[in-house]
């Protein structure tokens, strides 16, 4: 019975902007200072006090409308939206409404080898409220506490149209859209911070339908895993509503991440009235001739042509270029390394999403703060593919790098670890084995092959990996066979 009907999705993202200060005062937006740390007359609402806005937080605005392919609006508006919630205290949050800087745009992303294209309704900007922190946080008592150092945090809302159709399609947008925000410096899209956000509409229909069912929205995902956790769930349970012979009612409703379920939070059976009206304290946002024209110009590769690009000039694959173009810092760091050639961008498009994704994952560190920088890794490459060394000592190597910061010729020397390909030098090595190992030599002189191998092998063994394989090979059979 499910497949008699089909999910229609729309996203409302909320993402913070870089900023050092606030949207309306000065007040600083650092995350995980002591609450009520962060705060002044302004954004507190104290009566009197005025807001003025931050134009960096206006740039950054109109570079994600920019990066989206949205329309900017050369006039725009502040209004304020009025309710009642004890982490609001000026009683209305400033957001727009009517004249929100950005109309249209769309999001690409690819999902299975196929292009999507999901349309946006807008996006504007608004100023964060502060955070309720209930239950075991807030102490004993069933108290509730508030911080105020997130109110006036700016904030782009990125609005959707509702024309996602699965979880699988809304994590694929998310991760496009996350990537998209960090690699144009807008913001850092971290969810379990809160600095990204995603609420869900969720409806369904009979399939092949075109009017759309009633919505729930869904909130309280931190982690895109867990949006697209939310949304199976609701699909699920709107559609058991509807064959068991009863409707979906609207309501907002919170995801429960350790029962893996929604439930109702407030019902919304009628529209809210927030009362917006033109913030009479805010002058419109006019912007001046050649401001956008400015900000579109310092904008970077975006990511998608910078993928498309590093794709057919290093002949990567799918895998390889998701993982390389992931980020602006390592499509830069692999770029840095191939741009020393062919083979040496080969063993990159491996070695990248391999031995340097796993150290700083391991290490927790940034690609900026790594020690060891594009060149170094790209000589330490040069030598394996020249074969000084083997690529199981590249490994080792590249460890000892990273902890003194030394160069990979300097940490080969330093340990002698250079490949042994002179005859002499391993000859008598090979003759030890031999000498070792009468029973093998007999079984190979009987017709089994594999024995060789073996050889070899304590061969490798006794020299550390250190042992060029062919010299060893050419050795023994002049020996043996
Ligand atoms: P509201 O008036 O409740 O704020 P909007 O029309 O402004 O609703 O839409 C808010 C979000 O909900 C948008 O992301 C939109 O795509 C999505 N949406 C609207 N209607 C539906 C629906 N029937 N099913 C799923 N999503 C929807
Ligand atoms: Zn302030
Ligand atoms: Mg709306």
């Amino acid at each position: 019975m499910p497949q008699a009907y089909e999910a229609v999705i729309g996203l409302e993202i909320h993402c913070q902007l870089a900023t050092k200060s606030k949207l309306f005062c000065a007040c600083s937006t650092r995350f995980g200072a002591p609450p009520n740390t962060q705060v002044c007359p302004v954004c507190l609402g104290h009566p009197g006090a005025l807001p003025v806005a931050n134009s960096r937080a206006i740039d950054l605005a109109i570079a994600m409308t920019l990066a989206a392919a949205g329309g900017v609006r050369q006039r725009s508006e502040f209004a304020r939206k009025s309710y009642f919630y004890p982490d609001l205290p000026k009683g209305y949050q400033i957001s727009q409404y009517d004249a929100p800087i950005c109309e249209g745009g769309k999001v690409e992303f690819d999902l299975e080898g196929r292009g999507h294209a999901v349309a946006l309704e807008r996006i504007h900007v608004e100023e964060d409220a502060g955070k309720s922190i209930h239950g075991a946080d807030a102490g004993a008592d069933g108290d509730t506490l508030i911080d105020l150092n997130r109110c006036g945090v700016p904030l782009v809302e990125i609005v959707t149209r509702p024309i996602l159709r699965s979880a699988g399609e809304v994590r694929a947008f998310l991760v496009e859209l996350r990537r998209l925000v960090r690699w144009i410096g807008v913001g850092d899209a971290n969810m379990e911070e809160g600095s990204l956000r995603c609420d869900a509409n969720v409806s369904v229909r009979p399939r092949g339908s075109d009017t759309l069912g009633t919505k729930v929205e869904l909130k309280n995902m931190n982690s895109i895993r867990f949006v697209g956790k939310a949304i199976d769930f609701e699909i699920e349970r709107q559609i058991a509503e509807i064959t068991g012979g009863g409707r979906v009612v609207q309501q907002t409703r919170l995801f429960d991440e350790r029962a893996g379920r929604t439930r109702p939070m407030r019902s919304k059976e009628e529209a809210h009235d927030y009362r917006y009206f033109p913030d009479p304290d805010l002058p419109p946002i006019v912007l001046a001739p050649g401001r956008i024209e400015q900000i579109r110009a310092a904008l970077p590769e975006l990511p998608r042509d910078r993928a498309k690009r590093m794709a057919a000039a290093w002949s990567l694959s799918a895998d390889e270029v998701a993982v390389l173009a992931s980020t602006r810092d390592l499509a830069d760091y692999f770029e840095a390394i191939a741009a020393r050639g062919e083979a040496i961008a080969r063993r990159a498009a491996a070695w990248v999403p391999n031995e340097l994704l796993a150290a700083l994952r391991s290490r927790g560190e940034t690609v900026e703060a790594f020690p060891v920088g594009p060149g170094a890794a790209a000589e330490l490459l040069a030598l394996v593919e020249e074969g000084a060394i083997s690529g199981k000592i590249a490994k080792r190597v590249f460890a000892e790098m990273i902890e003194s910061a030394d160069s990979a010729r300097a940490v080969v020397e330093r340990l002698a670890l250079w490949r042994i390909s002179d005859s002499a030098a391993l000859a008598p090595i090979v003759d030890r084995v031999i000498a070792d190992n009468p029973d093998v030599v007999a079984s190979l002189e009987a017709g089994k092959k594999k024995s060789l191998g073996f050889l070899v092998g304590q061969i490798m063994k006794s020299t550390r990996g250190q042992a060029d394989p062919a010299l060893v090979h050419k050795l023994l059979e002049e020996r043996l066979l």
